[in-house]
């Protein structure tokens, strides 16, 4: 891609994470989450790295992702965390040996009787998201239905990210009256319920956002439990102006300086995953001091105030965020999660891998 912004992943720090989450769930098998293009950090190339680390299983959202994974060599299990959506998806999976999630009453329909197609089924439970799977009184009944392929139960959380919201509570008795009838492993943590809920961590737990190496919590850095950041957005720094009090800066003319300053234009915007709507005082790395974002983010550059780093110089490369400088801060200076960051970052970025 002929852009300037460049994007560096380390595999060491995924691996290193995700000894976090081993060391925190000591009793229980752990299922990676890569799902969209491992949270934007590459799929293959991250969950190649998540297995030579240990890691049990990976979950991907669709088939063809799974099928991938498998196409690039990947033996590890693979859980496809939406299931299948018709029978040609069924016989994809069960040919590269993808085990499927059951959410819906369509998908047992399209379960092949040939004992040649049988893939391995975790059955699905709403307990209180709203979103996939099965009420927790059928829980039983569909387990029967399903037989000997269905291996283990499931549910997600809605508020995961904060503990003391009262329906977390809910969801796990919920999903407790489901386990009274099926006497299966079960999975329900992502990467919140991992640590904040011991008793919620079953047989197999699901992280995804902590292997990255951001915090799902607000009160809590990634710093704070352990993880490092994996994904590093940099890109240069392609020219520096001094501007006089008063005069505006970017689209809007919002902003206005305050007083007479450098002024850095970084080779980086919403074309490359930078967020649109990043606030003024967003933080940006440059030679190791976060310096703050001053107007409107652009379609391929940002600015910032260079006040407090007078000896940068143009071709500078600026961190967006990454080493140094948490996705967690970016992602709250502009009211959106760093999952949101990283996916849309790597999708627009060629991917060097360190
Ligand atoms: C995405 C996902 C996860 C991982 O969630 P994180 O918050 O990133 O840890 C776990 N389980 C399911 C079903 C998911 O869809």
């Amino acid at each position: 891609m002929n852009r300037h912004a460049s994007v560096s992943v380390d595999l060491k720090a995924l691996k290193h994470n995700l000894s976090i989450v081993r060391s925190v769930a000591r009793q229980q098998k752990i299922l990676a989450v890569v799902k969209a293009d491992a949270y934007g950090h590459g799929m293959v190339e991250a969950a190649t790295a998540l297995t030579d680390a240990g890691a049990d299983a990976l979950g991907v959202a669709f088939v063809s992702e799974g099928v991938a994974l498998r196409e690039a060599g990947i033996e590890a299990p693979i859980l496809v965390l939406e299931g299948a959506r018709h029978e040609l998806e069924v016989a994809w999976a069960s040919k590269a040996g993808l085990m499927l999630t059951v959410h819906h009453e369509y998908q047992i329909r399209d379960l092949p009787d040939s004992l040649f197609l049988r893939p391995e089924l975790w059955l699905k439970i709403d307990t209180g998201m709203g979103r996939l799977g099965f009420k927790p009184k059928v829980a039983g009944q569909i387990a029967a239905r399903l037989g000997t392929r269905c291996t283990t139960i499931m549910t997600h959380f809605a508020c995961a990210d904060m503990p003391e919201d009262p329906l977390n509570d809910v969801q796990i008795q919920r999903f407790d009256e489901a386990r009274r009838n099926v006497s299966l492993p079960s999975s329900a943590a992502n990467s919140a319920a991992i640590f904040a809920f011991p008793h919620a961590r079953y047989d197999w737990v699901r992280p995804g956002i902590v292997l990255y190496g951001s915090s799902p919590f607000r009160d809590e850095s990634a710093a704070d439990l352990g993880l490092l950041p994996v994904m590093t957005l940099r890109a240069p720094i392609v020219a520096i102006n001094h501007h006089r009090k008063g005069e505006s800066i970017g689209y809007g003319a919002d902003f206005r300086c305050p007083a007479d300053m450098p002024v850095g234009v970084i080779a980086a915007g919403y074309a490359d995953g930078y967020p649109r709507h990043a606030s003024p005082g967003t933080p940006v790395l440059v030679a190791g001091v976060e310096v703050p974002l001053i107007g409107r983010v652009s379609m391929d550059m940002i600015t910032v105030d260079l006040s407090e780093v007078p000896e940068t110089s143009i071709g500078d490369l600026a961190t967006l965020w990454g080493e140094g400088l948490p996705v967690d801060y970016v992602a709250a200076h502009s009211s959106t999660i760093a999952y949101e960051l990283l996916c849309n970052a790597g999708a627009h970025a060629d991917i060097e891998y360190v």
